[in-house]
């Protein structure tokens, strides 16, 4: 029996047992399962992140944390990733902290253990946390999180004839299928949403929120910063955004549990207001291009190309995807929480 079937059973036997699982759990124990046991990101994997793009993004993020060090006094820190991936965000992000003497400890929170060894190879010493409760407790952190946020699992709410439930997921003969519970949850559906057409889907991510404000906390009462890159919106209603991808197509999210890629757009403006409830100051979201070109990604891709003419044209290209409308730019957004003695992080005035 393959690792696939292996889940696909087990939670083909968990519904027949207990009935439909809510789709908040059906994405926890498929991501947990797919990255545990999947080559995720990469060109041989199923999805491509900025990291992996371009060494220009994990430097201006190095740059960026570096700027807000040395204009809070240049303090003790640790650097904290969460969900890190391969490591290349940190392998680049050091390279050019490192250049103005920010050579902070590394801690690493990830569950799988297949990306814990490829982070391994970049950075032998970094310590490792299945959650943020082991994090260090006496110096600020800066903390980085790039499309970390939207692979955690999302609750969604449905509008059926009987009312509002939750969307669960079932096993029949066709395989996995979404059907609505039975409990009511009007209640949990915001006031000026309940008389949405029937089929509406309201979509909320709890464990988003609660990790958003957990991290706040420390940050509001240790120092330092978190900055945090995903494809989502501002807020407001989207409705369902769950999606899969699966060699870099996208996929029937209910179809294959564990073997491909769950994620939902961000609601940053939930995650923000969760920060702000957690003692933190909250800055933006912005879009990605905006930000980068802020930070200066035109000059460091001119200084790129000078360096390595020979590389102009994939430097060009790295450029477009990670600024540009149609490409990265703007589905794509960062957000930043900092403490309340700390300076504004740079890039979303
Ligand atoms: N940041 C990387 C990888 C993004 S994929 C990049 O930009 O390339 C999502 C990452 O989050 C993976 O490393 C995955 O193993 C990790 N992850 C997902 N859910 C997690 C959870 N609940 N706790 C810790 N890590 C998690």
């Amino acid at each position: 029996m393959t690792a696939s079937a292996d889940i696909a059973d087990r939670l083909a036997a968990l519904i027949a047992a207990e009935g439909p699982i809510p789709i908040e759990r059906f994405m926890a124990e498929s991501n947990t399962h797919y990255y545990a046991t999947r080559t995720s990101v990469g060109a041989a994997g199923d999805f491509i992140t900025a990291p992996e793009i371009s060494q220009m993004f994990g430097e201006l993020i190095g740059l960026s944390l570096a700027d807000l060090w040395d204009r809070a006094g240049r303090p003790d820190v640790a650097y904290v990733e969460m969900g890190p991936g391969r490591g290349t965000l940190a392998a680049d992000a050091f390279r050019a902290m490192a250049v103005v003497g920010l050579r902070p400890p590394v801690h690493f929170v990830e569950t799988s253990p297949l990306l814990r060894s490829h982070q391994r190879e970049h950075f032998p010493d970094a310590t490792w946390h299945d959650t943020i409760g082991t994090l260090p407790t006496d110096v600020p952190l800066l903390i980085v999180a790039n499309e970390f946020f939207d692979a955690l699992p999302v609750r969604q709410l449905v509008h059926t004839f009987s009312g509002w439930r939750e969307r669960m997921v079932g096993y029949g003969p066709d395989g996995f299928a979404p059907v609505p519970g039975t409990a009511p949850r009007d209640d949990k559906v915001a006031e000026h949403l309940r008389d949405a057409a029937l089929g509406s889907i309201v979509e909320d991510n709890p464990a988003a929120r609660r990790l958003a404000r957990a991290l706040a906390r420390r940050i509001a009462g240790q120092g330092g910063a978190l900055i945090a890159f995903d494809y989502g919106h501002k807020g407001g209603s989207h409705g369902d955004t769950l999606q899969a991808v699966h060699a870099h197509a996208y996929a029937d999210p209910f179809a294959r549990p564990g073997m491909s890629d769950l994620t939902a757009h961000v609601d940053f403006g939930a995650l923000r207001r969760a920060g702000v409830s957690g003692g933190a100051r909250g800055f933006g979201p912005v879009d990605q291009g905006q930000w980068l070109v802020a930070l200066g990604l035109s000059d460091r891709a001119a200084a790129l190309g000078r360096t390595a003419p020979d590389r102009a044209d994939e430097i060009a290209i790295a450029y477009r995807r990670l600024t540009h409308p149609d490409e990265m730019g703007s589905l794509f957004k960062v957000m930043a929480l900092a403490a309340p003695g700390w300076p504004d992080p740079a890039g979303f005035a």
